[in-house]
């Protein structure tokens, strides 16, 4: 594979921006390779700036569940670029994106938008402490949900894939504000959350964890998580930034039959531009200025570009079947791909659920953050860099999601299960 210009483009880079990128998964080090520069993308083919093409399965990190450049959503950007892009005012698509949303996520009473998942879960945070009056946040361990200071207590994805526990210049008098428990453990979560010392405003949990891989919780655990909190007076929030229109229209609320009280969505909300969104029980967010004391702003929330995007973008998840043809489509290759997968001996633990997955090079069950640190990120890298040889573009992380969407056909999938295929028979050689 020849990278001429993107190896150019990543030395210029990295004397400009900190280590290149302006994500720091995309750096690709824990897979052992440098950046692919991307010049463009099509369904399901991303092609980088080499001319090289690639089936997608990053998904942009998930927005792309329609596939990447979908007419619709072009021309909604475009027809609302040429009317001005941006007035600090309020237009008329918020109101028609904020109205579907309500529709598709019944929890959801009134929402705000915002201009990153960061900046949902942030805010959602603020506000269950300003309606509570109390300041303890419970998370989980191996869940991310942004880079906001609170947050960064066992976070998942890319602190685990760069090996960083937290971060420097997060002050410890933020984290000790944030206790991070074990995901899918119901009695230390009982004993947490009934603790009175805790001064406990919130919990934020992803329904489907995917920054550590994808761990599908056990439901008696989602379930005693929605009684404890309701018991108790405690806000819980579905951190659906990956799971929202992606495990159905409502998201993994509605897949589980569990109501949050407030819900946090980005990535697919704003097709690809950057979109998030909180929401909620009208009570809760009610008491956000200007109707409420507490405080949540944005010069360029609620971007007529970026609602428009995700207006074309929700009504092309909403078209009839779009979700069952999904779950049809990745049932099929989550089989094709087990069955490869024993064939060839590689030890290796599938887990997903919908048009998500990730398959963890181990050969015990991944339930939680410290089964999913037991995968071996070295058979990883080198499968990531068999399946880019190939051309197949895999997340560069063993921590991430493989995602399906609507724009992979049978021909796309049949080829990507070769290259597994052979990338599993090279492994055990
Ligand atoms: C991606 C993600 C976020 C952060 O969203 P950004 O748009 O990257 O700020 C938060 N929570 C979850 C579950 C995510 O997957």
């Amino acid at each position: 594979m020849i990278t001429n210009r993107s190896v150019s483009l990543f030395s210029k880079a990295q004397a400009v921006i900190p280590g290149g990128v302006n994500s720091p998964v995309r750096a690709c080090r824990s897979v052992g390779c440098d950046p692919l520069f991307i010049q463009k993308a099509s369904g399901c083919i991303v092609t980088d700036v080499d001319g090289n093409e690639f089936i997608d399965f990053v998904s942009s990190w998930g927005p792309m569940i329609a596939g990447h450049a979908q007419p619709e959503v072009v021309d909604a950007i475009q027809q609302a670029a040429v009317n001005g892009t941006s007035f600090g005012a309020p237009t008329s698509v918020e109101v028609e994106l904020a109205e579907l949303v309500c529709e598709c996520v019944p929890s959801i009473e009134k929402v705000r938008f915002v201009n990153s998942g960061t900046e949902a879960t942030m805010s959602a945070v603020r506000l269950a402490r300003g309606y509570t009056g109390k300041n303890m946040v419970v998370k989980f361990d191996g869940c991310y949900h942004g880079h906001s200071d609170s947050f960064l207590v066992k976070a998942g994805s890319g602190l685990i894939t760069l090996g960083i526990p937290g971060s420097p210049g997060v002050p410890d008098d933020i984290v000790k504000n944030t206790l991070s428990i074990p995901y899918n453990d119901k009695e230390v979560l009982e004993r947490t959350l009934r603790d009175e010392n805790l001064d406990i405003a919130c919990v934020i949990v992803e329904p489907v964890a995917g920054n550590m891989g994808v761990v599908v919780p056990d439901m008696s655990f989602v379930k005693k998580l929605r009684e404890l909190t309701t018991e108790l007076g405690i806000v819980l929030i579905f951190d659906e930034v990956i799971t929202g229109f992606r495990l159905s229209l409502g998201g993994a609320q509605e897949r589980f039959g569990i109501t949050p009280d407030l819900t946090c969505l980005g990535k697919i909300i704003g097709g690809g531009l950057p979109v998030g969104a909180y929401g909620g029980k009208a009570e809760i967010m009610d008491n956000i200025a200007p109707d409420g004391p507490v405080y949540q702003a944005g010069t360029l929330s609620g971007n007529p570009l970026a609602m428009s995007a995700g207006l074309a973008m929700l009504q092309l998840v909403r078209k009839p079947d779009f979700y069952k043809d999904l779950e049809q489509k990745s049932d099929w290759f989550a089989a094709e791909l087990q069955q490869i997968a024993d064939a060839a001996a590689v030890p290796t633990v599938l887990n997903r659920i919908g048009s998500m997955m990730t398959c963890f090079f181990t050969d015990e069950p991944v339930t939680d953050f410290e089964s999913a640190m037991k995968a071996n990120t070295e058979m990883y890298g080198k499968h990531y860099r068999n399946m880019l040889e190939g051309g197949m573009w895999l997340a560069p992380s063993q921590f991430e999601a493989t995602f399906i969407s609507a724009a992979h056909d049978r021909i796309h999938l049949e080829k990507a299960l070769n290259m597994i295929e052979s990338s599993f028979k090279k492994l055990m050689n």
